[in-house]
C-alpha cells in the first residue's frame, strides 16, 4: 500500500492510517518499499486478537480505528480506480439473458463494474439477488428514494411478459456499495455510489437540484439507530476472520450453490496460498462438478491448488474477453441442456 494520494494523505482518516504505517514500517516506507496489506492487516488483527497494545503510541483500544481508516483509505483508492461498467462483464451478462440464466456469481472482488453493466437484464428479464436482508428492501424513512431495490425473493413488479430471474451476486469479500451499521447489524445498499468521504470518515449522499430545492449533501446514517456506516469489505490479512456477522451468511450460501453446481468456471483468480479460507470453503463443497480454470498465465503451483480440490480441473490460458468470444457461449448451452 502507499500513502503517496494527496487526496488520501492529507484527510483525517488518512492521516490517521500513515501515520500508523509509516511508524510501523518507517524505514521501509522511506526507501519505497511498502508493506503488503495482509501485512499491515496481520499486524492489527493479531494484536486486536490478543488484546495488546504495540507501544505508548498505539493503545490496544487504539487499533481498531486505526484499522477501520486504512480500510477505509482502501475502498477510496479501489472507488476511484474502478468506476463505470467494464464492457466485458456486459457481454458477459449478454450471453447469460440469451442462453442461460441459471448461473451464480461468487466474488471476491470489491468493485461493482459486473452489477454496473447488469442493466441489460433489469428488470424485464433478471433481478440481482445478494443473499442478504438489505434496508433497501424496507425503505424506511430517511433512506433517499434512488436506493429504491427490489427483494427478488418475494413477489415482484413485472415489466415485461416473464417473471425476471433473480440472479445470485454473492460477494463474500464485500462490496464498495455495500454500507453496514454495527448497532442494528444492518446493510444499506447504494446501488451506485462508491464513494466514501475521508475527512468526515463518512458516507454522504448528494441529493441533486429540482425547481424546487438546491443541490444538498447530507450524511448517509442508519434509518433505524443514526449510526455512522462502516466501509463493508473484508480486507487482505494473514490473519482472515469470518466473524462478520453480514458476510459469515454469503460464506455458507456460496458453499450451497458450489456444492449444487454442475460446473464451476474460475475467472482471473491465481489462488494464493494465503487464501485458505476459500481452499476450505472449495475443498468442503465442489464435489464432482465440472471446474474450467480461465487465466493467461497461472503458475504451476496455482494449478496444483486448483488440483487438489479438483483433479479434472480444466485450464484454459486466455483472458476472460477471449474466453467470453470463444468458449463462454458454448458452455452454457451445454449446461442449460444438462
Ligand atoms: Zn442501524
Amino acid at each position: 500500500m502507499t500513502s503517496d494520494d494527496p487526496h488520501i494523505r492529507d484527510t483525517l482518516v488518512g492521516s490517521g492510517a500513515r501515520d500508523f504505517v509509516e511508524s510501523w514500517f518507517g524505514g521501509e516506507v522511506d526507501s519505497g518499499l511498502y508493506p503488503s496489506l495482509e501485512e499491515v492487516f496481520g499486524l492489527l488483527d493479531f494484536q486486536i486478537g490478543q488484546g495488546e497494545s504495540l507501544h505508548g503510541d498505539w493503545a490496544a483500544s487504539s487499533l481498531p480505528s486505526v484499522r477501520r481508516a486504512i480500510v477505509a483509505c482502501i475502498h477510496h483508492v479501489i472507488h476511484a480506480n474502478t468506476r463505470g461498467a467494464a464492457r466485458t462483464y456486459g457481454r458477459f451478462w449478454e450471453l447469460v439473458a440469451s442462453l442461460n440464466r441459471n448461473v451464480s456469481v461468487v466474488t471476491l472482488n470489491y468493485d461493482v463494474r459486473l452489477e454496473a453493466a447488469f442493466d441489460r437484464l433489469y428488470a424485464k428479464e433478471a433481478l440481482i439477488d445478494y443473499c442478504i436482508p438489505l434496508i433497501n428492501y424496507d425503505m424506511p424513512k430517511g433512506v433517499p428514494g434512488f436506493f429504491w431495490w427490489t427483494d427478488p425473493k418475494k413477489p415482484v413488479t413485472l415489466f415485461g411478459p416473464e417473471i425476471p430471474t433473480p440472479i445470485k451476486v454473492l460477494r463474500i469479500h464485500g462490496s464498495l456499495t455495500w454500507k453496514y451499521c454495527s448497532v442494528c447489524r444492518g446493510v444499506l445498499l447504494t446501488p451506485w455510489e462508491t464513494a466514501i468521504d475521508l475527512e468526515l470518515d463518512s458516507f454522504t449522499w448528494t441529493h441533486g437540484a429540482s425547481c424546487d430545492e438546491p443541490e444538498s449533501t447530507f450524511e448517509l446514517v442508519c434509518p433505524y439507530d443514526a449510526a455512522t456506516f462502516e466501509p463493508l469489505i473484508l480486507p487482505p490479512s494473514h490473519i482472515k476472520h469470518w466473524a462478520h456477522p453480514a458476510l459469515t451468511p454469503l460464506y455458507s450460501e456460496s458453499m450451497r450453490e458450489l456444492r449444487e453446481a454442475r460446473h464451476v468456471v474460475f475467472v482471473g483468480y491465481s489462488f494464493p496460498e494465503a487464501d485458505v479460507h476459500i481452499r476450505s470453503l472449495l475443498e468442503r463443497s465442489i464435489g464432482s462438478a465440472q471446474v474450467t480454470v480461465v487465466d493467461p498465465a497461472l503458475s504451476d503451483y496455482s494449478r496444483a491448488r486448483y488440483r487438489s480440490v479438483s483433479p479434472n480441473a480444466q485450464f484454459v490460458e486466455s483472458t476472460f474477453d477471449a474466453f467470453i468470444d470463444n468458449e463462454l457461449g458454448e458452455l452454457l448451452m451445454e449446461a442449460a441442456g444438462d
